[in-house]
């Protein structure tokens, strides 16, 4: 097997959309490359990172749920992840060899608000796991704030937010909202099969946007409320192709075909 691949890992895994992102660029671009998924219990997670260092086609791989934090102690840190984000979702081979990890959720989450000038204007983010600190990590570098942290554990949410040097304050779920210029569901609230996101929206502002990562469904009861308000809106998918398009010029150092994102849409929600 000589043609060069990529993939993600993860337990479970059979859920992941990453191999249709990925396919469907490589395609697009025609390059002659696979990007596969690969089941990886937590006890395999040490010798799969040791099997693949020697492998020379594989150009490395995206990590999911639950490898984000044990995956940092089995390659090099470059980039000081371990201190800020505290969690990876992509390894790759650098130019000299070299395991290394990082992560493309903080940019992928950026991507689609990328207009929005956030400096000095209020946030709400709802959660305090993996990807919320990924989301603080990038509001802390926009300048956003205060950052009202809607969480289930208080003492988690405020280290949190110190840790991101963020201003603002953690309030129970049902807590009234304050205004915000954009609101974030980084809990997996409202997600087929979890607890729904019960939100009144009515303090918010006609100008916020409010962003749902839950991607499944990804008409959220959150999203769906937002539009009946006629307040901006942004899907999971935004950000899941976002920050899978940030790896995948990582291993195959090309620009993914994002004019055909509208063709990429039609194909994850069929
Ligand atoms: P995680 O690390 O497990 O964190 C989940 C957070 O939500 C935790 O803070 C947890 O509270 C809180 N939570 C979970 N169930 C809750 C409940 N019933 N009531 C109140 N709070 C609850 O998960 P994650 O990796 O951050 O992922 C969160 C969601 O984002 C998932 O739906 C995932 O699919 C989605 N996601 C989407 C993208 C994308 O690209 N669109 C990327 C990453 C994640 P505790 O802290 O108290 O445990």
């Amino acid at each position: 097997m000589t043609k060069p691949y990529a993939e993600v890992i993860g337990d479970p895994i059979a859920h992941s959309k990453s191999p249709l992102i990925h396919g469907f660029w490589l395609a697009e671009l025609g390059i002659d490359a696979r990007y596969d998924r690969c089941h990886v219990t937590p006890d395999a997670l040490a010798g799969y990172v040791a099997h693949r260092r020697d492998d020379p086609t594989w150009r490395g791989c995206n990590v999911t749920i639950p490898h984000k934090q044990a995956a940092l102690d089995l390659v090099a840190d470059k980039g000081g992840i371990r201190e800020t984000i505290g969690a990876i979702n992509t390894i790759f081979r650098d130019a000299g060899g070299t395991l290394v990890g990082t992560n493309t959720d903080a940019g992928g989450f950026v991507a689609p608000i990328a207009d929005l000038d956030l400096a000095g204007r209020p946030v709400v983010v709802i959660g305090a796991g993996g990807a919320a600190r990924a989301i603080l990590f990038a509001l802390a570098r926009l300048g956003a704030g205060p950052v009202t942290l809607l969480a289930r554990n208080a003492l988690k949410g405020a280290a949190l937010l110190s840790h991101f040097g963020l201003k603002g304050a953690v309030k129970p779920l049902d807590a009234a909202l304050p205004p915000a210029a954009l609101l974030v569901n980084a809990s997996p609230l409202g997600m087929t099969g979890q607890p729904p996101l019960e939100l009144d929206l009515t303090p918010l502002p006609d100008d916020c946007v409010v962003y749902d990562i839950v991607y499944a469904p990804l008409e959220t009861a959150l999203l769906q409320n937002a539009e009946a308000r006629d307040l901006d809106t942004v899907d999971g998918l935004d950000m899941l192709v976002g920050q899978a398009a940030l790896a995948f010029e990582i291993f195959f150092d090309a620009a993914p075909p994002r004019d055909r994102d509208e063709a990429l849409r039609q194909l994850l929600t069929s």
